[in-house]
Formats: structure tokens, sequence, C-alpha cells
């Protein structure tokens, strides 16, 4: 999900159950948190895409890789939270 939709959905939902004495208080609470984390503290990284260039598909692990090669195409590719961005190396 979007960081949008997480604060959109996450804020109805908190306001939903805020109407429910008690167990609903504490839900909302949970929610509220659970968004804010969603929204500001987790990015979501990307662990496969294709190729910008040859749109091959490709895994990446988020913890090692940071630039990779395609294998098919030698494109040299920079690993972006959220894409893969082609890096022209004949700059
Ligand atoms: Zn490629």
């Amino acid at each position: 999900m979007y960081r949008l939709d997480w604060l959109f959905w996450g804020g109805v939902a908190a306001v939903a159950v805020a109407f429910v004495p008690l167990i609903g208080w504490f839900m909302s609470v949970g929610i509220v948190g659970l968004m804010l984390w969603k929204v500001f503290g987790f990015r979501e990284v990307v662990t496969e895409g294709d190729c910008p260039a040859c749109t091959k598909g490709l895994h990446i692990d988020p913890k090692k890789d940071d630039v990779i090669a395609c294998p098919v195409c030698q494109s040299v590719i920079q690993v972006q939270p959220d894409r893969l961005e082609l890096i022209d190396i004949r700059k």
C-alpha cells in the first residue's frame, strides 16, 4: 500500500473504532501507532524489479545490493528505495 493510503484508511479506521468504548479506544491508539509507523517509520524496499534497459526481471537483496549489473544487457543499475535507476557509465 502507498503511504497516503495508510494515512487515509488508518485515520478512517481509527475514528470508526474510537466510537466503541474502551476496546475501541485502545484499538484506535493501536491503529494510529501502526499508521504512523507505516507512513513515517517503515520504508518498503525493492526486492525485485525489471531492468530499466531491457525489462529483464531481477532479484535484489536490499541488505546487500546497492548497485547491480543486469546479467542480460550488462547495464549498471542503482537500487533506489522504491525503484531501479539506470546508470549511464558512458558519460
Ligand atoms: Zn538489462
